[in-house]
């Protein structure tokens, strides 16, 4: 098969390659001419573990290639996916679908033969009807169907989500759209990946509702740990408590310092303004987009508590910035909120993160950015941790504490026992225990 994707970032590129990775003939277009070029040179325009060599392994082998050329990346294209951005708008949260419609156009006018396009971005119920609306204002000739495929891959764990999905859904209700995509995922259900077709505005919404869900369960156990805060209880037994029950099951119940990234904040606050413009609320969701936004301030906040509630003119060294290990993307990680909390309180921040730094720095102005944890922790007053990359999960305590002017550590994702801390000489400040 013949794919193009339009946009080639973090879903994009993924996709593509993973595609082409399957032996299928993919071209990755993005108008973002720096991150073609970079692709063209080999180099990854974003930090995912296993990328950089999948990438070189299918366009050696000729399967893959990176246009800036969207009209000549589509025109003999079977299957056109669009996996460009869907912020949330300025204002009101909606989805701006900006970016979907710009490429929907551009695609219209460049498809030539039967072309399937394909939204893999995350796009509000009935986006699939505009863009359908689009293409044929665009070619009024053109032989094509328009389905929904949500992208449900995780970033730092994004190829092998993808080689192996819990579930591919497909919203069409054009059988010869259906038979296409069926052809594109086939050497996926080879995998025993099922495939769930249903009618397109349904697989818009399983994605939002999907998302919803997850946020829900990071909150509800957020809220939990607050309880057993006050209670006595440690949240750490009481989310394996209940997270064997299958019913419930253990995922998405750890607890810390609220959900981030570029995708639950976005899509919970757009599943909002969908259901307001239906007159549908979702009060379960406006519940916990509203707990979850007050809790990255607060956890600023408990750093501060921790640290004897004055941090005017101390340190602070702050190891993860990305809201989750294992990515450099810094789009609304919980970071930002706990160090502009810190700094509003007149402390100072220094910082590591493995791969954020880049990033972290047209956010953060700020910050002393350090080229590794001891660096950050060095002079500091307290350490907080608030990503927990697998690099910090056995720092030298003992050095940790020799670089300290006070051993204080906030640990913000429960990644020490505090038995094992309070043997250490730290005054450990943890979450829910
Ligand atoms: P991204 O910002 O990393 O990539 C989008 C790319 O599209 C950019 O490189 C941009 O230059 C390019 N682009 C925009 N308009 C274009 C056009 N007209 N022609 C060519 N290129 C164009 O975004 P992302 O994180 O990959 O997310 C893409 C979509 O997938 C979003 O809707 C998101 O909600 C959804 N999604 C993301 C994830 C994730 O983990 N990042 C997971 C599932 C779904």
């Amino acid at each position: 098969m013949r794919i193009t994707m339009i946009g080639s970032g973090y879903v994009g590129l993924v996709s593509g390659t993973c595609f082409a990775d399957f032996g299928h003939d993919v071209v990755c277009v993005d108008k973002d001419q720096g991150k073609i070029e970079r692709l063209l040179a080999g180099k990854m325009p974003i930090y995912e573990p296993g990328l950089e060599d999948l990438v070189a392994r299918n366009v050696q082998a000729g399967r893959l290639r990176f246009t800036t050329d969207l009209k000549d990346g589509v025109k003999d294209a079977d299957a056109v996916f669009i996996a460009v951005g869907t912020p949330s708008r300025r204002g009101d949260g909606h989805a701006d679908l900006s970016y979907v419609y710009a490429a929907a156009k551009e695609i219209g006018e460049a498809i030539t033969g039967y072309t399937v396009i394909v939204t893999k971005s995350t796009v509000p119920v009935g986006t699939g009807d505009e863009v359908e609306r689009i293409i044929g204002e665009a070619a009024p000739d053109a032989d094509f169907g328009v389905v929904s495929n949500p992208e449900f891959l995780r970033e730092g764990a994004a190829i092998d989500d993808f080689k192996r999905p819990d579930r591919i859904v497909i919203g069409s209700e054009d059988e010869r759209a259906t038979d296409v995509m069926r052809q594109v995922y086939r050497p996926l259900y080879l995998n025993a990946a099922p495939i769930l077709v249903t009618r397109r505005r349904t697989a818009e919404l399983i994605k939002y509702a999907g998302n919803a869900f997850l946020a829900t369960k990071i909150t509800f156990i957020n809220e939990i740990a607050d309880l057993c805060e006050k209670v006595g209880a440690d949240v750490k037994d009481v989310s394996r408590g209940i997270g064997l029950d299958n019913r419930i099951g253990a995922k998405f119940l750890h607890a810390g310092p609220g959900y981030g990234g570029s995708c639950f904040p976005k899509d919970t606050l757009a599943l909002l303004k969908t259901s307001q413009d239906y007159d549908a609320p979702q009060r379960i969701v406006e519940a916990v987009v509203a707990v979850n936004d007050n809790r990255k301030r607060a956890m600023g906040r408990k750093i501060v508590h921790a640290m004897g509630d004055d941090v005017r003119g101390k340190t602070v060294a702050v190891l993860g910035l990305t809201f989750k290990p294992n990515t450099d993307d810094m789009r609304d990680s919980p970071a930002i909120a706990v160090i502009q909390t810190l700094q509003d309180a007149g402390a100072t921040v220094k910082a590591y993160d493995p791969e954020g730094m880049e990033q972290a720095e047209k956010l953060l102005g700020d910050v002393v950015y350090c080229k590794g944890p001891y660096e950050a922790i060095e002079g500091a007053d307290a350490l907080a941790i608030v990503t927990e990359w697998d690099q910090f999960r056995a720092l030298d305590l003992d050095r940790v504490k020799s670089l300290l002017k006070t051993p204080v550590l906030i640990d913000l994702r429960n990644i020490y026992t505090p038995d094992e801390i309070a043997a250490a000489g730290f005054q450990y400040t943890s979450i829910g225990r």
